[in-house]
């Protein structure tokens, strides 16, 4: 142990940094940035004494959509600034959003709007994917000026009439996005599955959510992982699989990398926590519930928390989504039908403290949940170790976290701009203390703008 010798901004005493409870360090903060970790003996002009509770780095959350349109073409309620806010307040001060060009946009259209978008309302700082639904020559000729922005993933879509690209086209774009340097993220379900399961569904009269449950089917998911593992392959790439919901698409993936396919795997906390059972019923309730690919079943839960534990999921990601009940959940009301309703969940403020509390209750150990949250998704972003680190020279985004407490989640103590969270009535044993960004502790408000744009490297 040494001392610290200069006086600095901030001093977070007795911080508990690793799973063992005996051992507690001092953080040291000047400039929003860490300086060390150690013994400090000097004096902070702010100093917060943590008395042992746990400190992690501040999550990163590398898949969450805020101000943007849905698959069915209605806005997510959280825009930037209500979706960092809530971000924030659950343990999360970096996220990755989305530029989307859809079609017939200009892709440096897009990226412009939302950049200057972020750089407006964050108050966590955001990093950007570019989803493409088009892919054509012009695209392609703008990807180094896309990487020159600071975007350094592409996200496409093998369903969904608005957002997919033929077979041919993903191929081609994996190939481009190899060459420069750029990682893929794939949305990867079998679309001919899903059309016919979907004409089926309301053929006969199943109009509410197992409808939707039953075109977008476990082997519609694992069909079409299996297919983008085979795509990359021919392009040569390493790929990003978002949101694996099933054991059969764990088992594509396995057998890939047995054969030396560069795959980062990611699932999100409702397929860990949430049963397909809650599709059960009014749509007026299960809507909340909906999700692409759907929640699945106690077998597929089971495989996903062993592939958790055992490192083959990579990322745990919230795949935020928000749509309000009285909005695009329920765009005609106690009329609407199951292909109406915008799918997915919100989730950006519950996933640390569901990750959190998974780990004091003995479900995972600390070095994978922070893998998991942190690590890896700022690797994925390149933006490690500024962020999703506690290293001198991280940015000093940190959480004291509240373990052994018993609490049960409700919505209206969240801060985005939904009515509902799908984890409401959930008990939780770990709930983040107190929150601070780049050495700042997160207060009743922020304003929107305080946060910043992370321009994203390829990582080497
Ligand atoms: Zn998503």
């Amino acid at each position: 142990m040494w001392a610290f010798e200069l006086s600095v901004d901030l001093i977070v005493r007795n911080a508990r940094v690793g799973s063992n409870p005996d051992i507690v360090t001092d953080i040291a903060v000047s400039d929003g940035i860490v300086q060390e970790l150690g013994a400090a003996a000097a004096s902070g002009d702010t100093e917060i004494d943590a008395l042992g509770a746990l400190v992690t780095p501040g999550g990163v959350d590398p898949h969450c959509h805020m101000a943007q349109i849905s698959s069915t073409g209605v806005p997510t309620d959280d825009d930037i600034h209500s979706g960092t806010w809530s971000a924030i307040n659950g343990g999360t001060t970096t996220v990755g959003a989305f530029a989307v060009q859809h079609r017939g946009d200009q892709v440096r259209d897009v990226v412009n709007a939302m950049v200057d978008r972020v750089s407006r309302e964050a108050v966590a700082d955001v990093a950007l994917h570019l989803i493409l639904t088009e892919w054509s020559e012009s695209i392609k000729s703008d990807l180094d000026w896309v990487l020159d922005r600071g975007i350094v993933s592409l996200k496409i879509f093998t369903t969904y009439d608005r957002l997919r690209l033929a077979p041919d086209a993903v191929i081609d774009a994996m190939a481009a996005a190899g060459r420069h340097g750029m990682s893929i993220m794939v949305h990867a379900e079998d679309d001919v599955m899903i059309t016919e399961g979907r004409s089926r569904a309301i053929a006969t009269g199943l109009t509410d959510a197992r409808g939707h449950q039953e075109s977008h089917s476990r082997l519609a998911e694992s069909a079409g992982v299996a297919e983008a593992l085979r795509f990359a392959d021919r392009a040569d790439v390493p790929i990003y699989l978002v949101h694996i919901s099933t054991a059969g698409s764990l088992d594509e993936i396995r057998s890939a990398r047995s054969k030396g396919a560069a795959v980062t795997v990611e699932s999100c906390p409702h397929y860990l926590w949430l049963d397909e059972a809650l599709l059960q019923g009014d749509l007026t309730t299960t809507a909340a519930f909906m999700s692409s690919p759907p929640l699945r079943g106690a077998e597929d839960r089971e495989a996903l928390w062993a592939a958790l534990v055992a490192g083959e999921i990579d990322v745990v990601a919230s795949d935020h989504s928000p749509y309000r009940m009285d909005a695009g959940k329920l765009p005609n009301g106690n009329a609407t039908v199951f292909t109406e309703v915008a799918n997915g969940m919100p989730g950006v403020e519950m996933r640390m403290p569901l990750m959190m509390s998974a780990v004091a209750d003995g479900r995972l150990t600390l070095e994978r949940a922070l893998e998991a949250c942190c690590t890896t998704p700022a690797q994925f972003l390149g933006v490690y170790p500024q962020k999703g680190a506690l290293l001198p020279g991280s940015d000093a985004d940190l959480v004291i976290w509240d373990t052994g407490v018993e609490r049960t989640v409700h919505h209206r103590d969240l801060h985005d701009a939904v009515d509902y969270t799908p984890y409401e009535g959930l008990r939780v044993t770990t709930w983040p203390s107190q929150v601070l960004f780049r050495g700042q502790p997160v207060g009743r408000s922020s304003s929107p703008g305080s946060a910043s744009y992370l321009k994203r490297q390829v990582s080497s």
